[in-house]
């Protein structure tokens, strides 16, 4: 699938859950959270037929986020549902990494259950190396259970594993070279990504963003110039550096200052309510849930898709005065 912009759609984002175990500030930062009703979420059978459509129209890669996908119920049965369609050649998880480690009734870890089932990526957040700064970004005490989930990510034979740092000013600075050097020893790649206003207006104030930039400037005061390394690229948008003097590349999502974030983009995301949206920074969005819930028929669901990708807006709205209307953890990052 193409779009009018000359995009070419091959990656689908689920949300299979508005559901969380922490609370970040720049993703959900009440704790009064109101959950969606069951009814009102994609069943499994539902989201896998809109998958096996979409693989139908050349979608070769999924990611399941959230909320935190792993605090849905039967997740690792479903994972191995969508590893099994014909044409996904790439399902990934992104996670806080927190429930990685936790072991299920069969003796395997987490991990180990996404492996067998066919999942190949783990993109792990983490914000910080320090437990009371994690606790007050996440709003839970749950350190130590994300660095036992990235070892076990680590230890689960995933063909990737990455990090993934949200820059807040104020909050990231003391520990960008910190993360750095954690992501080193364990030989994970690690991406700082942009705070985007996909929040409330409280935490996307100028005073809080950390420009890519900026976190660069700051990342080369201790290692030394960091040399761009366009010839590297993943099926994102981020931009990769290698650290001087080591065998080290660092990834920065800029999706704020880099006026080309939007030329290369791939994606189409589905909310765990059944909207099919075009563009994270895009209040664009189309009710898929009604159409499939309605009765129709496969062919009418790829019209579907096919209109929503033809929809698909040449760049994001995030530097446009954009105003959050609703929050990362309802759309899934
Ligand atoms: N719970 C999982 C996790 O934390 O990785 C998956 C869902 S989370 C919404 C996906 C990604 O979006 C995370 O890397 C998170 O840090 C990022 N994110 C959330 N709010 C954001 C914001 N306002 N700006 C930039 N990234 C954000
Ligand atoms: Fe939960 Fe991930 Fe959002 Fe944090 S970023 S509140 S872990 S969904």
């Amino acid at each position: 699938m193409e779009d009018r912009h000359g995009h070419r759609i091959s990656y689908l984002r689920i949300s299979v859950t508005d559901r969380c175990n922490e609370r970040c500030r720049y993703c959900m930062p009440v704790e009064l959270q109101e959950w969606l009703p069951r009814e009102g979420v994609l069943s499994y059978e539902e989201i896998l037929r809109v998958a096996e459509i979409g693989a139908g129209l050349g979608v070769r890669k999924i990611r399941v986020t959230g909320g935190e996908p792993l605090t849905r119920r039967d997740v690792v049965g479903f994972f191995a549902r969508l590893c099994a369609i014909d044409g996904i050649e790439d399902v990934g998880i992104s996670t806080n990494g927190t429930l990685l480690a936790n072991r299920l009734p069969d003796g395997r870890n987490i991990s180990e259950a996404l492996v067998d089932a066919g999942v190949r990526s783990a993109n792990i957040s983490l914000d910080t190396l320090d437990r009371e700064a994690y606790r007050a970004a996440t709003g839970r005490d749950f350190l130590d259970r994300a660095l036992a989930g990235i070892d076990a990510a680590r230890g689960a034979g995933f063909e990737k594993v990455k990090l993934n740092t949200v820059l807040m000013r104020g909050g990231s600075e003391a520990q960008l070279v910190d993360l750095v050097e954690f992501a080193h020893r364990r030989g994970l790649l690690l991406r700082f990504i942009e705070l985007m206003p996909v929040s409330s207006g409280d935490v996307l104030t100028e005073a809080n963003f950390l420009s890519a930039g900026a976190a660069r400037g700051l990342l080369e005061e201790a290692f030394g110039k960091l040399e761009p390394r366009p010839d590297f690229r993943t099926n994102g948008p981020a931009s990769y550096y290698a650290v001087g003097g080591r065998d080290q590349l660092v990834g920065f999502i800029g999706a704020m200052t880099n006026l080309h974030f939007c030329d290369s983009c791939n994606k189409l995301r589905l909310t765990c309510d059944g909207k099919l949206r075009p563009c994270l920074g895009s209040h664009l969005e189309f009710d898929l849930m009604s159409e499939i819930r309605r009765g129709a028929d496969d062919e009418e669901i790829a019209s579907f898709i096919r209109g929503v990708v033809e929809r698909k807006p040449r760049e994001h709205e995030f530097r446009d005065n954009y105003i959050p209307g609703r929050r990362m953890v309802a759309i899934g990052g």
